[in-house]
């Protein structure tokens, strides 16, 4: 029984590093011409209304991305420019804003002819409204696990991969079931780019993923955390994510966009960066 819904997250501290690390990778990889295949492999539904009730429950969003789109004149890094132009195309005409885009419109942004899109989503409510808002393609969605679902779409017809992996971690093995679908995603297409999106949580079970990673055979790959500087006593007090084959120059430039909205005027958080497994 599924019941996480990403409408009372969205936006927050953890979507604004997973979704600058995704525009970035995205705007790095249309250097080359060279078609790319997308996998999202947990999509949720696409579009979040800031203003909506689930949004308003939480307030996630006032502490993430509405903290970055109040400082935007302040941040340095031309690497925010495609994020901030994807926020104002959905709230264009007001100064506020109201719509947050999920996952598939943050792929969708950077598609282009020959490049392709595959949506897993298994929530019956999410996935209706992710197909309603799939409308044709090279963007398809696909009501199935995720994780299986991948591993039987690889390797992909296009020369080059992009793949989010971003569970809700409702189910605790989710943790090791993901270290093993990278490990055998990498054996089928060993030059891909994954992004892996993973809670810090006080209990520490970020860790056996993370050990679970460096036990297969992948290589290359880095480690972003950023971490609340006023963390709850229990709970989410920060967000990771996994790179797996990064474009070269990713390291640096996304410190510059995290150390942008590190400050206690923008998202209060701190930010560090290595190689979970080297070359
Ligand atoms: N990637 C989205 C984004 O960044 O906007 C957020 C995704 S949310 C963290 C995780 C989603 O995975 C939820 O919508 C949930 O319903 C879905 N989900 C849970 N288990 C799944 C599975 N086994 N396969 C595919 N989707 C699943």
């Amino acid at each position: 029984m599924l019941s996480y819904l990403h409408a009372f997250h969205a936006g927050n501290f953890a979507d604004v590093q997973k979704h600058g690390a995704l525009a970035l990778v995205q705007t790095m990889m249309l250097a080359k011409a060279s078609g790319i295949a997308c996998f999202d492999t947990h999509a949720g539904s696409a579009i979040y209304d800031l203003r909506g009730e689930r949004a308003r429950k939480t307030a996630e969003a006032d502490g993430g991305v509405q903290k970055l789109w109040s400082g935007k004149n302040r941040l340095r890094s031309k690497d925010w420019k495609p994020f901030l132009e994807v926020l104002a195309g959905f709230n264009a005409g007001s100064g506020e804003l109201s719509v947050y885009p999920g996952s598939p419109v943050w792929f969708q942004h950077f598609l282009r002819a020959g490049d392709a899109l595959t949506l897993f989503e298994l929530h019956p409510s999410e996935s209706e409204l992710l197909a309603g808002w799939v409308s044709e393609a090279p963007i398809r969605m696909l009501r199935q696990d995720g994780l299986a679902g991948l591993l039987r779409q690889l390797p992909p017809k296009q020369p080059r991969l992009l793949t989010l992996i971003d569970p809700s971690y409702e189910i605790k093995s989710d943790y090791l079931d993901v270290a093993e679908t990278l490990g055998k995603s990498w054996q089928k297409c060993r030059h891909g780019i994954f992004l892996i999106w993973y809670p810090i949580l006080t209990s520490g079970l970020q860790e056996q993923l993370k050990e679970a990673v460096k036990d297969t055979a992948v290589r290359k790959v880095l480690c972003s955390e950023v971490h609340l500087r006023k963390p709850p006593e229990r709970g989410m007090t920060g967000s990771g994510m996994l790179v797996v084959n990064p474009p070269w120059g990713f390291d640096s430039r996304f410190s510059a966009m995290m150390d942008d909205i590190s400050g206690s005027d923008a998202l209060n958080l701190t930010h560090d960066m290595d190689w979970l497994v080297p070359e």
